[in-house]
């Protein structure tokens, strides 16, 4: 009897498991308030090119909790991906960063930067998101061409044939697409080449030790081989230090992200652009 009430009533008086419960019930409840009382902000991290100006940022969300103060994005995304409030999140991303688009646009010192956005399964997998964009571009009169957004391995494996005709459909009006967290996950090497893909960013988890481990080392290497034979633009996360760069760059690569270059941080704490860029004009694309 005991046997046959086993894993429930174990589960059930586990206080651990329930504490652990009753935290994700609560902050689901609160994410959901969250986004109505505008709670959530958008923060930008400056991508930079060898000669280190800066070609875009990525919009990475953040959350300002009235009493937890700010909650990262791995505390919640999960979460919002799990009740589905990351289709309202994910769609308010977008907007705030087509509308920062927008208005960059207006000016010729800006007017080159792009925003990329991280793009959930959830979201993505909606069937309306590409035609959710598009209206998007339309209400904002932000530029397509400006508008990266990051999709992920698991993502794009989960409904290739999907993916590739949504992706195709918002390429055609000009936005592109990025492989995020590359190396992570389970990608096959010819589907790579079926993805209308322009760019792949190496994992920060290979960038953070490339100089100490050979077999980080290895994989940023063959990275950034691959990128370059099909035709992407590699980005390289987490680029902390002067070693890291100089090891990447040396390898071939020709953009890079991480606290060396700048934190994420609040829109107007961003100085945009950061040196004057002489002769041809920085490209996100390579
Ligand atoms: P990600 O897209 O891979 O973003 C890069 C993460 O690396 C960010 O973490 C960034 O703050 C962090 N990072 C950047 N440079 C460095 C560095 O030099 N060292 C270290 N240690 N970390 C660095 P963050 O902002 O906490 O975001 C975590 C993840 O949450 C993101 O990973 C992304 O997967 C997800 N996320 C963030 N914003 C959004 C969003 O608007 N929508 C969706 N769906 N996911 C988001
Ligand atoms: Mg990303
Ligand atoms: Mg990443
Ligand atoms: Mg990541």
């Amino acid at each position: 009897e005991a046997k046959a009430a086993g894993r429930n009533t174990l589960r059930f008086f586990d206080p651990a498991m329930q504490a652990l419960v009753a935290e994700r019930t609560a902050l689901e409840a609160d994410l959901r308030h969250g986004l109505q009382r505008h709670e959530l902000v958008v923060y930008y991290q400056r991508v930079v090119d060898a000669q280190r100006r800066t070609v875009g940022v990525e919009a990475l969300v953040r959350w300002r909790h009235p009493q937890r103060g700010l909650v990262s994005p791995m505390d919640f995304i999960p979460i919002a991906e799990q009740t589905g409030l990351i289709i309202p999140l994910g769609q308010w991303v977008l907007e705030v960063a087509c509308r920062q688009l927008a208005q960059w646009a207006e000016s010729p010192a800006t007017a080159m930067q792009s925003i990329a956005v991280n793009v959930s399964a959830r979201q993505f997998r909606h069937p309306e998101f590409a035609q959710q964009v598009q209206a998007l571009l339309r209400k904002t009169g932000a530029n397509p061409q400006r508008l990266k957004l990051e999709l992920t391995e698991s993502l794009l494996l989960s409904d290739t044939q999907d993916a590739i005709l949504k992706m195709t459909e918002l390429q055609k009006v000009g936005v592109g697409f990025s492989l995020d967290d590359f190396g992570t996950g389970y990608s096959s090497l010819s589907y790579l080449k079926l993805l209308p893909l322009q760019q792949l960013k190496i994992d920060q988890s290979f960038v953070r030790d490339v100089l100490t481990d050979p077999n980080d080392a290895a994989i940023a290497r063959t990275v950034l081989a691959l990128g370059k034979s099909l035709g992407f633009g590699v980005v390289a996360e987490g680029v902390e230090t002067e070693g890291q760069r100089e090891f990447l760059l040396q390898n071939g690569c020709t953009l890079f992200q991480g606290y060396l270059f700048g934190r994420p941080c609040p829109v107007d704490e961003l100085s945009l652009p950061d040196q004057p860029s002489k002769g041809e004009a920085p490209t996100w694309v390579i």
